[in-house]
């Protein structure tokens, strides 16, 4: 073990997107490959817009990238009693103080700062009164440093510097006594003995304010790296607009999770110009020197192309699982007597998303073959019945596995005199409803002998 420890601290207020989850993906990577050690954190202080569905959500779709983590999750709502202590702290050290300025009285010197071309800051009314004793309302500030310089050494950006002048006294009680988000993230970094916090980009103006809050109280103070951000094909913030951005809506259109973590990596990290990476690959290549400075540009195409490969070279068996769960999500949940495996087998090179497979795999698992209604009127005739008929009786008896079947066409063909064509795209359609299926002793083997059989006399009497 090493005493490298990170974490993820999502906000429950929606689904995991794409952007928590890169970051996710690459606190846990590290924390795989130093051997550290990967926390998650809920942070749900803001109680009117964190709901429990989210942290299901967002557990839900860790558990999916298969983002194991090593302690928590932690929710801050279960934590209020050590920020207040915070607060107490810094009151009685006189580092913070209670700031009665009502709402209205800040948004007309706000609009006034605005209209004299200043920036809107809190002008620090507040910061010297003496303490009051009534029961006016207040929020707690954060007496900021006035004077100088904060820094910090960024581990993808580089050093970043603020003048302090430019950061006013952060609220970090609201009026209803629940601490804000600057704050407590600090005291549970400490807490938590995080060493290095590898978080969205988003945050690095908050990073000068959290750091005089850690040295206000003491704490150490960890590293930083802030991850740029991601975008749409249009260069503007990834959003909805450009697609689903929730990790899960893409689990839902059928792509495997090693296919998301593979894109999601290379949103911002590179090695080399290899494009397919394992997780296992991951733990051992991935190093933040290599993640990029510039915002990651989302490409659906690319994930789709990653996700026809990881179905293309996927375990049989596990994706044959896979395909059973989204067979039920179409409506079939039964699949007796089938082996999804074999199904796959059929299906792995003509699929692009699992769900395409599951739709290509209906006809295996289905009671009632639904037809094509054109291929069927072509292929379904007539003179087709003897064709049927010489097939089921060759179909009984001959041994079943890839010979036997061959075997059994190459006596109808005989017997008929007929080409292969003639007998196998009738058949086709008579076994799967269309002309699309795969390779028909393919087919026939993975149907088995009862259904094929069953199929084929089912079209001779729709036939008739
Ligand atoms: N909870 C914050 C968010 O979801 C992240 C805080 C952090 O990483 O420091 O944006």
């Amino acid at each position: 073990m090493s005493d490298l420890r990170v974490r993820f601290a999502p906000s429950p207020t929606g689904y995991l997107h794409i952007g928590g989850a890169r970051t996710a993906l690459f606190n846990y990577l590290l924390a795989r490959k130093l051997g550290g050690t990967f926390i998650l954190r809920i942070e749900d202080t803001d109680v009117e817009r964190s709901t429990q569905e989210s942290v299901d959500a967002i557990l839900q779709a860790m558990d999916w990238l298969g983002l194991s983590y090593d302690e928590g999750p932690f929710y801050q709502t279960e934590r209020f009693d050590l920020y207040k202590e915070k607060v107490q702290q810094l009151l009685d050290e006189g580092k913070a103080y209670k700031c009665y300025c009502s709402a209205d009285e800040l948004d007309t010197k706000r609009e006034a700062a605005m209209a004299r071309g200043d920036k809107p800051q809190y002008d620090g009314t507040c910061r010297d009164l003496d303490p009051r004793d009534d029961d006016a309302p207040y929020v707690i500030r954060f007496k900021s440093k006035k004077e100088g310089v904060t820094s910090f050494n960024d581990r993808i950006k580089g050093t970043i510097s603020f003048n302090n002048q430019e950061l006013d006294d952060m609220i970090i009680q609201r009026t209803d006594g629940t601490p804000t988000y600057n704050f407590v993230v600090v005291i549970d970094d400490a807490e938590m003995g995080l060493t290095l916090v590898v978080r969205g980009d988003d945050h690095v103006n908050n990073t000068p304010r959290q750091i005089q809050i850690y040295e206000a109280l003491g704490y150490p103070v960890p590293e930083f790296a802030h991850v740029p951000m991601i975008l749409g094909a249009d260069k503007k913030r990834l959003s909805k607009r450009h697609g689903a951005t929730s990790v899960m809506a893409y689990r839902d259109m059928g792509y495997l999770p090693e296919a998301m973590v593979n894109y999601l990596v290379r949103l911002g990290w590179s090695f080399g110009d290899e494009e397919i990476f394992s997780m296992d690959d991951l733990i051992e290549k991935f190093t933040l020197e290599n993640v990029g400075r510039s915002a990651g540009v989302f490409n659906p195409e690319k994930l789709l192309w990653l996700n026809e490969h990881y179905i293309k070279t996927g375990d049989p068996q596990r994706l044959g699982e896979l395909l059973g769960e989204y067979l039920t999500t179409l409506g079939h949940p039964s699949t007796d007597g089938i082996d999804l495996a074999e199904v796959v087998k059929t299906l792995q090179d003509r699929s692009k998303t699992m769900v395409e497979m599951a739709e290509k795999a209906v006809f295996y698992v289905t009671e009632a073959v639904e037809f094509d209604q054109s291929a069927a009127d072509k292929f379904l005739t007539a003179e087709q019945v003897p064709v049927f008929e010489a097939l089921v009786a060759q179909l009984e008896q001959c041994s079943f596995d890839a010979e036997g079947v061959e075997a059994a066409f190459k006596t109808v063909l005989e017997q008929t005199g007929l080409k292969f064509g003639k007998v196998g795209q009738p058949t086709r359609v008579a076994l799967s409803g269309g002309t699309s299926a795969p390779g028909i002793y393919e087919v026939i083997l993975v149907l088995g002998r009862e259904r094929s059989i069953q199929r084929l006399k089912d079209a001779i009497a729709r036939i008739g």
